[in-house]
């Protein structure tokens, strides 16, 4: 998703993962007077914290496949934080409510409330009257069958085909549609669960899941670390574990579950990489949850369970640093958190700096190196076309920006490359151990751009005055486009790819096969991206023969190939690109090809004879996404 500049409903933005997987860039930005609002107020949740905020949840739910909902109680340890307080507001997407009771002198009674119509981007605000302001209060509830935050596949949708299989996704703000929450990163609880459902089903959650638990329809957890909101989940299905290491192993389907841990086998490795780097891992468990190939993300980094797609597969461990990523949200984003989506890239640009420097620890610089500069190029590509206000890292405070705007490829890569200039100005020993401080500092907590620049000032500019301005560090989270000081990396291996692609195109003579024999996924991605706008039918023609691109089973060469395909004419590549369109749900995958096919009235055609085929098994996400293409599409003169 990293190189588009595509529209997506508000719903569908506020969807956005920190998964890895950057947001396309806005179409429209317009910076904004704050409100008389306080300045760290959550404009995406109705919950009040200052007054009274969630202190421990205790779920008692049914997962009901047929009815394709999730109901029950969910019961709430209240902080009261003002005194004068007299009611409990909650965010509530879709849901059915059936009873609001509070507990007074060991007994629950009745509670006035009020669901208030939905809004299309934040749903409906339950208002719950607690003028005794109850220790605990408890909300019974119904989910729709269409919640926003959950996928309910039948089983011919998923690898074995003989069970069906649910999932949750919450980031940003879909776990109101499945539980009724604060739903707010200011808020942290801890919770524990009871969940029932058919007995054959395997259900586990961001939580203590017992490798060894028995499957039969009766299922409890306990998360005993506070966490956001956005970091609820649930799945489940036809799931078996396998070990990989004392504390860390894969959740997957039978067929699936060799193959994945085979390829996840240095997760261990990457966990104690990351130990050495910045403290213990705090979470206990470090498992992994392979997902059907329709989750529309590259992995959800749900707390003790990374929610993962399938499509990082591929055999050789080539697309591991998805497992660094989410992994390395264990510090970044879980354990410090960014106090609202505006201030994202506290989450997503540490995390791609904190993954990069996993995959260094643990495959070398060189691959590094390739990382960086891929991500790079594409923000490169994009941050020129994108509105000068979403191109900071941050808004000064007092400046509010649309939901829309929070999760770009900017707080993803820029927020990286932010990181890596400070880690090259104070030298990588004072950085790390600046960064683990601000890990433990900040741990359990969640901060907002400010907090942060005001710890680094203490505890790292002002301990080495001189190494960089006021006003560098301004222009890098508060200004536009890439600051000329920015490193800059160098991979040997894009030299050779560089190279090759180069003499092809000029004498029409392929590489020698025993240098692209050793060439890694990240080369073949730097490759193509390097062929320009359009090759000839007989060029790409010559590059299947020898390469067999069409039909690869790699999505992120897919992603690359079948768009160039697409725009030269190369009309061959079409039924598999139908075919994996229809068979992947991952947007970052298909997005940019189906970006690509509706610039033509055939193309166009196609995406949507392959989406009518594909609608019934994406993400809700995902379909609305694509819809959005198409109408924008077919609106179009
Ligand atoms: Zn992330």
């Amino acid at each position: 998703m990293r190189s588009l500049a595509l529209l997506l409903s508000c719903a569908a933005v506020l969807a956005a993962g920190c998964s890895k997987e950057p947001e396309p860039a806005p179409v429209a930005a317009t910076p904004k007077p704050a409100a008389a609002a306080p300045v760290d107020h959550d404009e995406h949740s109705y919950a009040e914290p200052q007054k009274v905020a969630i202190d421990d949840l205790a779920l008692d739910i049914a997962v009901d496949f047929d009815a394709k909902t999730i109901g029950g109680t969910a019961t709430y340890t209240l902080d009261w934080k003002d005194k004068a307080a007299t009611r409990l507001v909650l965010d509530t997407r879709d849901l059915t409510i059936a009873k609001v009771e509070g507990e007074a002198n060991g007994a629950w009674a009745p509670l006035q409330y009020a669901l208030a119509p939905k809004d299309a981007v934040l749903g409906s605000k339950l208002t719950i009257e607690t003028p005794a302001r109850n220790a605990k209060v408890r909300v019974t509830y119904t989910s729709s069958p269409e919640a926003s935050g959950l996928q309910w596949l039948t089983p011919e949708m998923t690898e074995g085909k003989q069970l069906p299989f649910m999932f949750s996704q919450s980031q940003q703000i879909h776990a109101r549609s499945w539980v009724p929450l604060q739903d707010t990163p200011q808020v942290r609880y801890t919770y524990s669960a009871h969940v029932t459902s058919r007995p054959d089903v395997m259900v586990l959650m961001s939580a203590d899941n017992d490798p060894a638990a028995a499957r039969d329809g009766d299922y409890t957890f306990k998360m005993p670390q506070k966490i956001p909101s956005y970091l609820m989940a649930i799945a489940a299905g036809d799931l078996v574990f396998k070990p990989i290491s004392a504390r860390s192993g894969v959740w997957a389907e039978p067929a699936m579950v060799d193959k994945a841990t085979k390829e996840f086998e240095d997760t261990e490795k990457m966990i104690a990489a990351t130990e050495q780097l910045y403290g213990p891992y705090r979470w206990d468990r470090y498992d992994m949850l392979v997902l059907p190939p329709s989750f529309p993300y590259g992995g959800m980094e749900n707390p003790r369970l990374s929610f993962i797609t399938p499509t990082v597969i591929v055999g050789d461990k080539t697309l591991v640093s998805l497992i660094a990523h989410e992994l390395a949200h264990s510090w970044s984003g879980n354990l410090v958190t960014f106090s609202s989506a505006k201030h994202g890239w506290l989450n997503e640009g540490f995390t791609s700096y904190v993954e990069n420097r996993i995959v260094e620890a643990l495959y070398g610089k060189e691959t590094s190196s390739m990382e960086y500069s891929i991500a790079r190029n594409s923000l490169k590509k994009e941050i020129g076309t994108m509105p000068e206000a979403t191109q900071s890292l941050a808004v000064k405070p007092g400046t509010t920006l649309d939901a829309d705007d929070a999760l770009s490829a900017v707080s993803y890569d820029k927020g990286a490359w932010f990181l890596q200039f400070l880690e090259e100005r104070f030298g990588r020993q004072e950085f790390d151990a600046f960064l683990r401080g601000y890990f433990d500092h900040f741990a359990f907590q969640s901060i907002t751009t400010e907090q942060f620049l005001d710890y680094a000032k203490k505890n790292l500019f002002d301990k080495h005055p001189n190494l960089v301005t006021d006003a560098e560090i301004q222009a890098w989270v508060y200004g536009t486009g890439i600051p000329a000081n920015a490193p800059q990396v160098q991979s040997r291996g894009f030299s050779n790819t560089d190279t090759a692609r180069i003499a092809w195109q000029g004498s029409g003579q392929l590489p020698n096969p025993q240098l692209t024999g050793g060439w890694v996924t990240q080369q073949w991605v730097h490759f193509l991206e390097g062929m320009g706008e359009k090759l000839t039918v007989e060029q790409l023609k010559q590059l299947d023969d020898a390469y067999h691109f069409t039909g690869t089973a790699n999505g992120e060469i897919a992603m690359r190939w079948y768009p160039l395909t697409i725009r030269s004419g190369y009309v061959e590549a079409r039924p598999e690109i139908a075919r994996f369109i229809e068979r992947v749900g991952r947007r970052k995958l298909i997005m940019p090809i189906y970006e690509e096919l509706v610039k033509t009235p055939e193309g166009l055609a196609l995406a949507k004879e392959s989406f009518a085929r594909a609608r019934p098994g994406y993400h809700p996400i995902t379909t609305g996404s694509v819809e959005a293409l198409l109408a924008k599409a077919s609106a179009a003169p």
